[in-house]
């Protein structure tokens, strides 16, 4: 029997650029969503259903998604609906939450590589280990985009680095993929693309003794043709990677 699915209301919504948004869903009737974090969860409105990784941690009263329009001339299904969703309106919630994508704390290293949206789990692992004030581990972000208003989680981030240093070691490299368009000319962080930056990343902090390739786990999250040359780099030379594709190519 497939499970009943549950009503989430949106508590709270927030527009980050015209295609990139924040919504907080707070689930009706049944009590808490529970769920690891990095898992995602099944929502739907009109009878389609997607996964969203939730960037919420578990101890939050809501669930909070963080999604990119992608408009129907593109092929996009459920986020023009998504995209007109206002405070008070219910979108369909499947109950379990799934996934692998996961923490793993038998790593000391954690090398979080993302493009966009795919900032999500890691943003929901980092709020997790911080409430459980975890220590012993090292996480490194590293976030690309192709402009500097697309990294949703900066400033959450930046502000971890510089006020909560000794509560938890966290490294944050947002770097932008297009650094001579307009758009950008406030951008004055990390240029190029991620996948292309990690290699030599990774070496630098090997050189310096930040991490080894024993200790260390990289996760590639989002864009697809991302992951693939991250792996392609990265495995081959012997480092752990990852991975959870947001859509195939
Ligand atoms: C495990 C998992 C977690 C996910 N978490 C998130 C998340 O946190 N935030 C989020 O925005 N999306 C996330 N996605 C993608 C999401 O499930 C939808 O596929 C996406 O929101 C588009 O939905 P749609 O119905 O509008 O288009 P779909 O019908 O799903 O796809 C239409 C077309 O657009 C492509 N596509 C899908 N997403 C994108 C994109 N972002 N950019 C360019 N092309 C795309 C598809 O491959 C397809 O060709 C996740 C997917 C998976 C598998």
């Amino acid at each position: 029997m497939p499970a009943k699915t549950l009503t989430a209301k949106v508590a709270k919504r927030r527009d980050l650029t015209d295609d990139l948004f924040l919504l907080w869903l707070e689930p009706q009737s049944g009590g808490k969503f529970s769920f690891k974090p990095g898992q995602y969860c099944t929502i739907g409105m009109e009878g389609i259903l997607r996964p969203y990784s939730i960037v919420s941690a578990p101890h939050e009263e809501c669930i909070e998604l963080f999604v990119e329009l992608v408009p129907h001339d593109l092929g996009g299904n459920l986020t023009p609906h998504l995209h007109t969703l206002k405070v008070g309106d219910s979108v369909d919630l499947m109950p379990r939450a799934k996934g692998v994508f996961t923490f793993d704390a038998n790593f000391k290293n954690h090398v979080l590589v993302s493009t966009v949206t795919g900032v999500v789990p890691y943003v929901s692992m980092v709020r997790d280990y911080m409430h459980r004030k975890e220590s012993g581990h090292k996480f490194f972000v590293l976030q690309g985009a192709s402009y500097y208003d697309e990294f949703g989680y900066c400033d959450e981030f930046s502000e971890i680095v510089i006020n909560r240093s000794n509560e938890i070691e966290l490294v944050y490299v947002p770097t932008v993929s297009r650094p001579h368009e307009h758009r950008n000319s406030m951008w004055h962080g990390e240029r190029g693309r991620v996948n292309e930056i990690i290699e030599d990343w990774l070496l630098e902090m090997e050189e310096c003794g930040e991490l080894s390739r024993e200790d260390t786990l990289v996760y590639a999250c989002g864009h697809p043709g991302m992951i693939e040359d991250v792996k392609a780099r990265l495995m081959p030379k012997g480092w752990d990677v990852k991975e959870e594709r947001f859509w195939k190519k």
